[in-house]
């Protein structure tokens, strides 16, 4: 019987083929940051208009990799929102940089799993140096020890799983269903992922506990010490409290400080989420808004969103990493090696076995722009969201709904003629208008109850023409709900 595989079986690309299609990649990838700006940057598909372009079954032969770039430049990339234009304010806005993504390409290159220190050394040792330069940018004490993890939700979920492991130590034998329930306390205004981290963990809704916030957004300790004490005096379990700095809506800051002595009074683990914020501690007239932070158990902070290293990257630190090995290590035959014990094992520190070599990008990042060169960049970011604060600060038909600390600012249209329902409705068409222009992107949040919209500054190409620019298009977007420009 003859194969009805015409190639080569086991072969790869050609070296010379790939590396004649590698400078064809680099070229296009280097056209299309220089041109990024002039893309809208939300494409103009409807959903299922990309899926509906492409082949719905797979190819029995193999095809050139050169028909399959052209489907990319001619399907896929009019159909992505562009992360990386200089307008992009949606979400957190961010930077894949250029030392970033050469790096990625050289992650790419190298395939290595830093599973067990024998698995990468290099990717292991990596991620130990680097985790601890970027300690010392934050200003944080030796004693956070931190491994990178994909995603702030995978880091959250890790603290807290070491924060149950700390408040149920036999939680590994017997599970949850035996516990006395347990609490986890965060801000009204804390990130989903901790809430998911909590039902994740078996504490379920009932377990997740919202504290109120102040006329600032931020957690009030006060509040948060009584209900402890009412979980208390009911017999429950106080397991962790969760602050943020830099909260997705609006980023407020929680009075880390006195959260952590309500936490030591009661014996609980201490959760910083930063993953914006937290760059934010390298910019010495920034650094205190983080006073207290090093008191945490555990702390968060994303490079991939505020410090120009390409999705995904998340840092975990943790000042009690053995009680994070403790919820996690478990080490079958075929892993064990014999430098168990003197090179460190990343499979023990969550739940991922496999991992990609995320340091690399964030060293190429960090050596590239310098300690200078971050305060300079993130500066500029909290100068430019500023100037926009103050602008809306100065138009009647605006109104900011929270400080902007950091590089995002919320705000909201708001009209004699409207109110309630209806003026939520007009900030959503106003939103609208300016995201269809596909000249700029923003996206919204509720605010106690009120619609309002965001801001975020990010990206290493936004400069004040675009942050000027985007200001008109609203006051433009607004004059259909009875707005007008104001100089
Ligand atoms: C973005 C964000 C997260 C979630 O980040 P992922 O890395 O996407 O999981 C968590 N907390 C805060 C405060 C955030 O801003």
């Amino acid at each position: 019987m003859t194969s009805p595989i015409s190639t080569d079986l086991g072969s790869d690309l050609p070296v010379e083929e790939f590396r004649a299609l590698a400078h064809e990649v680099a070229d296009w990838a280097a056209d299309y940051l220089g041109g990024v700006g002039s893309l809208p940057v939300l494409p103009g598909v409807r959903p299922g208009d990309v899926r509906s372009a492409l082949p719905a079954t797979p190819p029995l032969q193999g095809e050139s990799l050169t028909e399959v770039l052209s489907d990319f430049r001619d399907v896929i990339v009019p159909g992505l929102t562009h992360w990386n234009h200089p307008s992009f304010f949606g979400y957190f806005a961010m930077t894949g940089s250029g030392p970033g993504i050469l790096a990625e390409m050289l992650t790419a290159a190298l395939n290595v799993n830093a599973m067990v220190w024998r698995s990468s050394p290099s990717g292991t040792e990596l991620e130990e140096l680097i985790a601890d330069w970027l300690r010392q940018l934050l200003g944080l004490p030796p004693s956070f020890d931190g491994v990178i993890n994909d995603t702030a939700s995978s880091s959250s979920l890790h603290a807290l799983a070491a924060a149950r492991e700390e408040a149920y130590p036999n939680v590994r034998n017997e599970g949850m269903f035996q516990q006395n329930p347990g609490r986890i306390y965060a801000s009204e205004e804390a990130h989903s992922s901790i809430e998911k981290a909590t039902l994740t963990l078996g504490f379920g809704r009932s377990g997740y506990q919202r504290i109120k916030t102040d006329g600032r957004l931020s957690m009030c300790p006060a509040a948060l010490r009584s209900a402890i004490q009412e979980d208390v005096a009911l017999g429950l379990k106080p397991v962790a409290v969760v602050t943020t700095l830099g909260t997705t809506s609006t980023a407020a800051l929680d009075p880390v400080r006195e959260v952590a002595d309500v936490a030591q009074e009661f014996g609980l683990w201490l959760h910083v989420d930063a993953a914006y914020g937290g760059p934010a501690a390298i910019v010495p007239e920034l650094r205190e808004l983080f006073d207290g932070w090093e008191m945490a158990d555990s702390i968060v902070v994303n490079p991939h969103k505020w410090l120009f290293t390409p999705v995904d990257c998340s840092l975990l630190y943790c000042r009690r990493p053995e009680v994070l090995i403790r919820a996690f290590s478990i080490v079958p035959e075929y892993l064990k090696t014999p430098e168990t014990g003197a090179g460190r094992n990343l499979m023990d520190y969550g739940v991922p076995l496999g991992r990609r070599f995320r340091a690399l990008k964030l060293w190429f990042v960090l050596r590239y722009f310098g300690r200078q060169g971050i305060v300079d960049r993130l500066r500029s970011h909290v100068a430019l969201a500023q100037e926009l604060a103050a602008w809306i600060d100065a138009a009647p038909a605006w109104e900011r709904v929270a400080p902007a600390p950091l590089s995002l600012v919320a705000f909201r249209f708001v009209s004699k003629r409207l109110d309630g329902a209806a003026l939520d409705d007009a900030n959503h068409r106003i939103m609208e208008r300016v995201n269809e222009s596909g000249e700029a992107f923003l996206t919204h949040t509720v605010v106690r109850g009120r619609t309002c919209l965001r801001v975020s500054i990010g990206n290493l190409k936004t400069t004040h023409a675009h942050v000027r620019h985007t200001w008109k298009l609203l006051q433009e977007a607004a004059t259909y709900e009875g707005g007008s420009i104001h100089p």
